[in-house]
């Protein structure tokens, strides 16, 4: 069988990240920097990728701005032909480091807030950053480079949506991923505090709608579905194996940034092998390509080659068994599984957030 190219690549530099975010999705056990792939290792990634049909990198962690190779490793995907976005906590961005990336080739600017207020934003992340990442944003702005604000979503902010939209605006992004939590990583651990009301999710689709109704295209903004609560599957990272993978800090390559949790797979790494044997033979990124492993309702079912039956790393999480039809599925046999959780969240909710590691300078 012939296996399409991917054209994108989530490139996870390092976990190590000087936020705390209690919905961060990277794994419990994070990869300690000394098992990260070096300068070398990433230049060879790179140039694989190119060679393999990767058009985009996402330059993510953790925090990618604390590898100071970071413009080395841009150069690098630049001269394959891939172009790079830089996925930030702003912190550690000022306009010596920006133009240094700027000059390696970075092409956008990806950056993270938590809500619309210094003391929430910061309460959030679990350490001071607001401040940072508003100076970042004028940065990027200055730079003339096309600039993203992602925003995670959840019981503790999705009140705010409002003024988070307009920070936005005066920030001036050009777009705004506005992400409901996906509970993975980390995430799960905190899933019973994080998870909104119905209440909460129809009022900020109002706030949504009003807000898509007054602007003029810009910035964009972007609904990431909060699943849970939709009856309806993510079609997650477009199908396993089929338009993007991901290498984590420490060379190991997967199709989702998730799957590292789920059993009976090996990744393969790129200091063993090559990045299109991985892509094209390894056992990994054949396991749920295409849709001949499906189970009941999805093989039968007309939307299998849209959303794929959802998420691999969900159904794991959430049945214990990696091949069922995502529960996040109405048509799911576990759906009731998710609407216990949906369906059971009170609105007074005060389960503490845990934070990866005491909190930092709360504002
Ligand atoms: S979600 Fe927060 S803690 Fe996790 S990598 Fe991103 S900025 Fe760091
Ligand atoms: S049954 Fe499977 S293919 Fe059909 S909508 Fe649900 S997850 Fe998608």
């Amino acid at each position: 069988m012939t296996v399409p190219p991917p054209w994108a690549m989530l490139a996870e530099l390092t976990h190590a990240c000087p936020l705390h975010c209690p919905y961060c999705s990277n794994p419990v056990e994070l990869v300690g920097r000394a098992r990260e792939l070096d300068t070398a290792g990433w230049t060879r990634v790179m140039a694989e990728a190119g060679a393999l049909g990767i058009v985009h990198a996402h330059l993510s962690g953790g925090e990618p701005l604390l590898r100071r190779d970071l413009d080395l490793i841009v150069a690098a995907a630049e001269a394959a032909g891939i172009y790079t976005q830089l996925v930030t906590s702003g912190v550690g961005l000022d306009r010596a480091r920006l133009a240094e990336l700027a000059g390696a080739g970075l092409r956008s600017v990806q950056l993270s807030v938590q809500d619309a207020t210094a003391e929430t934003s910061d309460h959030l992340a679990g350490a001071r950053s607001f401040a940072a990442k508003r100076r970042a944003a004028a940065l990027v702005r200055e730079a003339g480079l096309p600039f993203g604000l992602n925003v995670v979503l959840h019981r503790h902010n999705l009140d705010s949506l409002d003024e988070i939209i307009a920070l936005a605006v005066e920030w001036g992004a050009d777009r705004v991923e506005l992400a409901n939590t996906q509970f993975y990583g980390w995430a799960l651990r905190n899933r019973a505090a994080l998870l909104p009301t119905r209440d909460q999710l129809r009022r900020a689709e109002r706030t949504l709608d009003a807000w898509r109704a007054r602007l003029p295209g810009t910035p964009e903004l972007v609904w990431v579905v909060p699943d849970y609560f939709e009856g309806v599957p993510k079609p997650c990272m477009g199908g396993w194996g089929a338009v993007s993978l991901t290498v984590a800090p420490d060379g190991s390559v997967l199709p989702c940034p998730g799957a590292y949790t789920l059993p009976g797979l090996t990744f393969p790494n790129v200091r063993e092998r090559g990045l299109r044997w991985i892509w094209e033979e390894s056992g990994a990124f054949h396991a749920y390509r295409g849709t001949a492993w499906m189970g009941g309702p999805c093989s039968g079912c007309p939307r299998r080659e849209d959303d794929f039956g959802g998420c691999r790393c969900q159904a794991y999480a959430i049945t214990g068994d990696a091949a069922r039809t995502d529960p996040a599925c109405a048509l799911s046999p576990d759906h009731h599984l998710i609407r216990r959780l949906t369906d059971d969240t009170p609105p007074d909710d005060r389960t503490p957030l845990v934070y990866r590691r005491p909190r930092r300078g709360r504002a």
